[in-house]
C-alpha cells in the first residue's frame, strides 16, 4: 500500500488524482486532505476516503469542516499552520496542488520528512527552485513533474544523459485568444478568458493559459526542474495540445510526448512512479486527427514570454516576485480592476521596481527572503495596478 496526501484536494488537479486513487482504492492508504473553503467536497473525500485528517486552509471555517466530519472519524484541522503539519505527516507520496505561492511551505514540508513530491504547483518552483532542489537532496526525498509538459519531458528522460540534450521544446495551446485580432485582446473579459479550447483546469490557470503567464511560469520551471540554460528553452504554440513537450539530442533526434490533454495522464505517471500502471484516459486515434500543427508564439501577443527570459536572466529571487506580482494582476484582472493586457506591464513594473533596490531580487533563496520579497511584489503590483486603473 502506498501511503499518500492530496494538498489541495479540492481543486481540478486534487479532484483528478482522488479520481485515479478512487479506482484502485486498495493500492493507497490517504493520510491527509487539504482544501480551502468547498468544505463540502473536502469532507465528502476525507469520508469515503477514509483520511486520517482533512485540513482547510481557512482558520474560520474549522467548525463547518467539523460538523461536516461529525461521526467519520476524520480529524479536522485549519489555517497555514495546520497545512505544513498535514503535509509532515508520514507518508510515501504527496500531491502538492494548491494554487499559488502559498504550496511552497508545505510543499517544502512533505520533501523535509522525505516523501516522493508530485508537484503540480509549478510556483514552488518558479519562487524557489532551488531550495526545493536542495531539500529534496537533503532529505533524500524525489520531486516528480505533474504539469503535462514537464511530466512529457521527464518520461522523454528516461534513460537518457541530460548532457547530451540540446534544447527542451515545451508546447502551449495557445489558449483562449491565440485567433483573436492583437487589437481586440485589450477588452477581453474575464469569462472570455476563462474558456479554454482544450484543458478542463481551474479558472486561474485557465486564464494564465490565455496570457501566456502560465507558459512564461513553466519556462522558468523547466529550467528550474531539468537544470538546462534558458536559451535551451523553447516554446511552440500547438492547437491541438497533444504533443506536450519534445527533448532534442546532440544527434540531432527529438523524443516528443504525445497524449490526450487530460491531466490525469500526468498525475497517474507520477502517482505510479517508477512503474506504469493503467490510466483510464482517451486513446488516441492519430489518423482520425489527421494533422499536427505547430507554430512560433507572437512575442506581442504574449509578452509574458519576454518577462520569463528577463526573470531567468536575473535569476535569485526574481522567480518569487515574478510569480507574486503574477498573482496580484491575475486577481485585478478577475476583479475588473485591470485590463486583459495589462496585467504585464504591472509584473514588468514591479520587476524593474524590486531589482532597482538591492537586497531583494538578489537575496539568498531562502524561505523567509522568498516571503519578504513575495510580500514586497504583491505590494508594489497593488499599487502600480492602481495608478493604471486610477
Ligand atoms: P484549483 O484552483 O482548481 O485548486 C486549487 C486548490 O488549492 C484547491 O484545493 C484550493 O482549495 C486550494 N487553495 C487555494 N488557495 C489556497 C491557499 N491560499 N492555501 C491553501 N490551499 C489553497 O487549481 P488547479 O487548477 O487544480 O491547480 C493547482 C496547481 O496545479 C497550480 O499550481 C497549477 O498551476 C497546477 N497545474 C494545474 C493544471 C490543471 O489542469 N488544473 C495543470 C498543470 C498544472
Ligand atoms: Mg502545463
Amino acid at each position: 500500500m502506498r501511503r499518500v496526501s492530496i494538498l489541495g484536494a479540492t481543486g481540478s488537479i486534487g479532484q483528478n488524482t482522488i479520481d485515479l486513487i478512487a479506482r484502485d482504492r486498495d493500492a493507497f492508504d490517504v493520510v491527509a486532505l487539504t482544501g480551502g473553503g468547498n468544505i463540502a467536497q473536502l469532507a465528502e473525500d476525507a469520508r469515503r476516503l477514509a483520511a486520517q485528517v482533512a485540513v482547510t486552509a481557512y482558520e474560520d471555517r474549522l467548525d463547518d469542516l467539523r460538523d461536516a466530519l461529525a461521526g467519520s472519524g476524520v480529524e479536522a484541522a485549519a489555517g497555514a499552520r495546520a497545512l505544513v503539519e498535514a503535509a509532515s505527516r508520514p507518508v510515501d507520496w504527496v500531491m502538492s496542488a494548491i494554487i499559488g505561492a502559498a504550496g511552497l511551505a508545505p510543499g517544502l514540508a512533505a520533501l523535509q520528512q522525505g516523501a516522493t513530491l508530485a508537484l503540480a504547483n509549478k510556483e514552488s518552483m518558479v519562487a524557489a527552485g532551488p531550495l526545493v532542489i536542495e531539500t529534496a537532496r537533503k532529505h533524500g526525498a524525489t520531486v516528480l513533474p505533474v504539469d503535462s509538459e514537464h511530466s512529457a519531458v521527464f518520461q522523454a528522460l528516461i534513460g537518457e544523459d541530460i548532457a547530451a540534450v540540446e534544447r527542451i521544446i515545451i508546447t502551449a495551446s495557445g489558449g483562449a485568444f491565440r485567433d483573436w485580432p492583437l487589437e481586440k485582446l485589450a477588452g477581453a473579459t474575464v469569462a472570455e478568458a476563462s474558456a479554454h479550447p482544450n484543458w478542463d483546469m481551474g479558472q486561474r490557470i485557465t486564464i494564465d493559459s490565455a496570457s501566456m503567464f502560465n507558459k512564461a511560469l513553466e519556462v522558468i520551471e523547466t529550467r528550474e526542474f531539468f537544470q538546462v540554460r534558458p536559451e535551451q528553452i523553447e516554446v511552440l504554440v500547438h492547437p491541438e495540445s497533444l504533443v506536450h513537450a519534445l527533448v532534442g539530442f546532440n544527434d540531432g533526434g527529438l523524443m516528443a510526448h504525445v497524449g490526450p490533454a487530460d491531466m490525469r495522464h500526468a498525475i497517474g505517471f507520477a502517482l505510479n512512479w517508477p512503474v506504469r500502471k493503467p490510466v483510464p484516459v482517451e486513446r488516441l486515434d492519430l489518423a482520425a486527427l489527421g494533422a499536427l500543427s505547430f507554430r512560433a508564439p507572437d512575442a506581442a501577443r504574449y509578452p509574458a514570454l519576454r518577462l520569463a527570459r528577463a526573470v531567468m536572466q536575473t535569476g535569485g529571487l526574481a522567480g518569487a516576485a515574478f510569480n507574486a506580482a503574477k498573482e496580484r494582476a491575475l486577481d485585478h484582472f478577475i476583479a475588473g480592476r485591470l485590463g486583459f493586457m495589462e496585467m504585464a506591464p504591472v509584473v514588468e513594473e514591479v520587476l524593474a521596481r524590486l531589482s532597482a533596490q538591492p537586497g531583494h531580487v538578489d537575496a539568498p533563496v531562502y524561505l523567509d527572503n522568498i516571503t519578504r520579497v513575495d510580500h514586497l511584489a504583491r505590494k508594489e503590483a497593488d499599487a502600480v495596478a492602481e495608478q493604471i486603473a486610477g
